[in-house]
């Protein structure tokens, strides 16, 4: 069984917008999301995209529309020397009732089943408390970037139990220094998003 790093897309990979990303126009990819995806594409983990995409079910953008974003994205990844091995995505409204939604872990689940994942040696990256709180119901190991706060979807008597960072680079960064066993396996909350400047392998931001 492999590991995994989890990735969601809107604020992680891409900028969100609160009025949805509903096509290739709007995709604007987050500083150093190229560099960061060609570092973790250096390590043993797979990279699985999980992303809520409730445009679909609310009638603003068409699985067409979201499947051909989705190419285009794939494509500027591997063009920058990184790579994306599946996307799984959740296409229903909110009060679809489905079971893949986060904070569901569904699509963690999902993923684990089709490509033989090792859910408790995978990690998740994600900018909402939703996001984290699917990883936790999958038992993977959460990361939340920015200062992200709890949202309305987002459980409120979960707690959530995550690693907190600035950004996906500095996110693939605790995750390397892990697996080294450089920092004792024990990032929890101090993850300042600085990096530490010793990590050898890892190039720093351009
Ligand atoms: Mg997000
Ligand atoms: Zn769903």
């Amino acid at each position: 069984m492999a590991p995994a790093v989890f990735l969601d897309r809107d604020g992680v990979i891409n900028r969100d917008r609160p009025d949805f990303v509903k096509s290739w126009d709007e995709f604007e990819f987050l500083p150093h999301t190229l560099e960061a995806l060609r570092i973790l594409s250096q390590t043993p983990y797979a990279i699985v995209i999980v992303s809520n995409q409730s445009g679909i079910g609310r009638g603003l953008l068409t699985e067409e529309t979201l499947r051909d974003m989705h190419s285009r994205m794939v494509d500027r990844i591997q063009a920058a020397g990184g790579r994306i091995d599946a996307i799984y995505y959740c296409p229903h409204a909110p009060d679809a009732g489905c079971a893949c939604r986060k904070p569901a872990a569904g699509l963690f689940l999902q993923a684990a089943h089709d490509l033989s994942l090792d859910l408790a040696a995978s990690w998740s990256i994600g900018d909402s408390y939703r996001d984290a709180q699917a990883a936790n119901r999958a038992g993977v190991r959460a990361i939340l970037l920015g200062r992200s706060l709890p949202d309305h979807s987002a459980i409120p008597e979960m707690p959530v139990e995550a690693i907190r960072t600035a950004d996906l680079l500095s996110a693939v960064r605790i995750i390397a220094r892990n697996d080294t066993g450089n920092d004792t396996g024990n990032d929890t909350g101090n993850g300042t998003g600085n990096g530490t400047g010793n990590d050898g392998l890892l190039a720093g931001p351009a």
